[in-house]
């Protein structure tokens, strides 16, 4: 293409290339250094249940503490570990470090509490990944049904048998799996039937305007009582107000996770805010 254009052309872009380039390269050997320095922390945001208002579990989500830049957020670094595959180093620590605090919550007495950690589409690739799982587990001492694992439908749509498979394999261990961002993917009916999860979390982009937006009251309703009549558990995400609390209550949503609850925090805060 750059011959096609001629050589100013081809001198034009190179250096910008090369600086984006650059910068990535940049930020992939800081990433590196990132989890080897342990940079890394995770930040906990509560569960509720509907009904009750009981705490049941809370979602580990990983920051980067720069040196340079403090605190930085998943969106700007999981992508590029996912293409690099650095997010599979990166997800075991956050897989350990989560079941390390949800066994250090059980042992002062907060039994109840069931960890959800998100996992991505490269460490799901891993033939393995039941067994590093359980190797975690043991390693932590995180009873298997506490551990609530969220996948994202592309991750299980449309590959077959293996993906079938390694969710059976997950489930034998004893852990939850949850559909994270549900709604947002290309599912259907037979494969939620198919598959052994336990748990359907509602995306917060369906969330976010009710009650102003008719339709997405409607995909959330929706979204509810499919999760019902299949007998999962069902979740809502990003959940701000009251009202938006209210009509989820009243359709019949098992459980909310949001700023109206608490927003993702360091581990000694959430002990502190929710363990009373
Ligand atoms: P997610 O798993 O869907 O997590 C929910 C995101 O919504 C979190 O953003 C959370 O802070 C935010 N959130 C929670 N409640 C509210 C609310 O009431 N209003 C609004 N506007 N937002 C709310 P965060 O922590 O920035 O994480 C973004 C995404 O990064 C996560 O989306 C997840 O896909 C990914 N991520 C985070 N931690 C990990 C991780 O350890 N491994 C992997 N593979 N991905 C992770
Ligand atoms: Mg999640
Ligand atoms: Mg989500
Ligand atoms: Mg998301």
């Amino acid at each position: 293409q750059a011959k096609e254009q001629g050589r100013n052309t081809y001198r034009f872009y190179t250096p910008k290339l090369t600086a984006a380039a650059n910068e990535r390269l940049a930020l992939e050997a800081r990433l590196h250094r990132a989890l080897a320095n342990d940079e890394f922390v995770l930040h906990y945001q509560p569960q509720f249940e509907t009904d009750s208002g009981a705490l049941i579990g809370c979602e580990a989500l990983v920051r980067w503490h720069s040196p340079e830049e403090g605190m930085i957020s998943p969106a700007r670094f999981i992508p590029l570990t996912e293409e690099t595959g650095l997010i599979v180093p990166l997800g075991e620590w956050v897989l350990r470090s989560a079941c390390t605090q949800g066994r250090r919550w059980m042992d002062a007495g907060h039994p109840e509490v069931t960890i959800a950690v998100n996992l991505s589409g490269r460490q799901f690739q891993q033939h393995d990944l039941a067994r590093r799982v359980a190797a975690i587990l043991d390693e932590t001492g995180l009873p298997a049904d506490r551990l609530k694992l969220e996948l994202t439908e592309s991750m299980i749509m449309g590959h077959g048998e293996q993906v079938v498979e390694l969710l059976h394999a997950l489930k034998t261990l004893g852990s939850r799996l949850s559909i994270d961002d549900f709604g947002t993917g290309y599912s259907s009916l037979a494969y939620l039937k198919r598959f052994p999860i336990d748990e359907l979390k509602i995306d917060q982009g369906f969330v976010r305007d009710i009650p102003q937006d008719e339709n997405d009251m409607e995909i959330a309703a929706t979204i509810i009582a499919m999760a019902r009549n299949l007998n999962l558990k069902v979740i809502a995400e990003g959940v701000e107000t009251r009202a938006q609390l209210d009509f989820l209550t009243r359709q019949g949503c098992h459980a909310c996770q949001g700023y109206l609850f608490g927003r993702p925090m360091p581990a000694d805060e959430f002990a502190r805010t929710f363990f009373r």
